[in-house]
């Protein structure tokens, strides 16, 4: 029995290296399908991959911003600060919470989130930039910062190579592969086969999002998805 169970992780193991290499071919053919999702497929250490963002303090007061609000408001105030040279965490620390709640007005929980970027404008200031996105312990610790998106700077700002826990990626892999895939097993899986490839890890996130947020919905459009020729899930239940 112990020895069946051993065959059946192998199988699934070996079937899910196979699709992972299969789904990073698909999304380095559908880059401009990532693009109309936010993300700009680019060199292995460029910070555009994050909609176009250009430095790392903007990604970081993006993901303190981005909560409960639509992405495109986020992109504006980002723009906003750019033009007025405040996309810097340490300038930012040198203002007081209402003037940054004036800069980030038009994002909802304004007063919250001019809070949060100002503890983390002030521990950036004293630790530095660097020393904070690469521990991811010091991250989780920044209010605002959970799971994801820890793991998304680590990725993204700290070009570590880690794979992003998310939904879309637990969603996605287990309805391609037909067996239920928790977020830590995705993350286990990614990590495994791509190895320290930042670049792939990169792409497989980026892929993941979009096809969750395009086809693979709660209600998962199939038919027009481009894995559906892959797809467990398609295959048994749609198809059937
Ligand atoms: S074919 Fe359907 S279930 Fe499979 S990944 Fe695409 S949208 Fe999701």
């Amino acid at each position: 029995m112990m020895r069946r169970a051993h065959t059946d992780e192998m199988k699934t193991s070996l079937r899910a290296d196979k699709i992972i290499q299969k789904l990073i071919q698909e999304f380095e053919k559908n880059k401009e399908l990532l693009r109309q999702a936010g993300w700009i497929v680019s060199d292995v250490n460029s910070f555009e991959w994050w909609d176009g963002l250009k430095t790392a303090d903007e990604i970081l007061i993006s993901s303190i911003l981005v909560q409960m609000t639509k992405w495109e408001i986020v992109k504006k105030v980002i723009e906003r600060l750019r033009q007025i040279g405040l996309n810097k965490l340490d300038k930012l620390a040198n203002l007081s919470e209402e003037e940054i709640e004036e800069l980030i007005k038009g994002v909802n929980f304004y007063k919250t989130k001019a809070k949060r970027l100002k503890k983390l404008a002030t521990i950036v200031k004293e630790k530095g930039l660097e020393n904070i996105v690469k521990n991811e312990k010091t991250l989780k610790e920044i209010e605002g910062i959970g799971d994801e998106t820890a793991e998304s700077l680590q990725l993204f700002v700290a070009n570590l190579p880690v794979f992003p826990r998310s939904e879309y990626a637990s969603r996605i892999l287990s309805r391609i592969l037909g067996e239920k895939i928790s977020k830590k097993e995705a993350k286990i899986l990614a990590e495994s086969y791509l190895k320290d490839d930042v670049y792939k890890l990169k792409l497989f996130h980026a892929g993941i999002v979009t096809i969750g947020k395009i086809f693979c919905l709660s209600k998962p459009k199939c038919n027009s998805c481009i894995f559906k020729d892959l797809c467990a899930y398609y295959k048994h239940v749609v198809k059937s």
